[in-house]
């Protein structure tokens, strides 16, 4: 898998989750159902957040990429290599 899909994926996954949370306000008591879904939630975030750290690197020099940019970043900022 390249980098891009990764990126796609570990965004996916966190939005994901971050929708499965706002499903919790549609529950009205705490229950199984609210413990489910808070589980999912958690684990599709925290499999995001782990996918984008583990992968989201330059093939190059293995630096982390930077993360709060809009774009995805054509030159590793570490090694100045090009980036597929
Ligand atoms: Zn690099």
């Amino acid at each position: 898998m390249n980098i891009r899909k990764i990126t796609n994926l570990s965004e996916a996954l966190m939005i994901i989750g971050a929708l499965l949370a706002f499903l919790l306000y549609a529950i009205p008591e705490v229950n199984i159902y609210f413990g489910i879904i808070i589980l999912f939630s958690a684990a599709a975030i925290v499999a995001g957040m782990y996918l984008k750290f583990k992968y989201y690197r330059c093939p190059h020099c293995h630096s982390l990429l930077p993360l709060r940019t809009s774009s995805f970043p054509v030159y590793c900022p570490e090694c100045g290599e090009k980036i597929e």
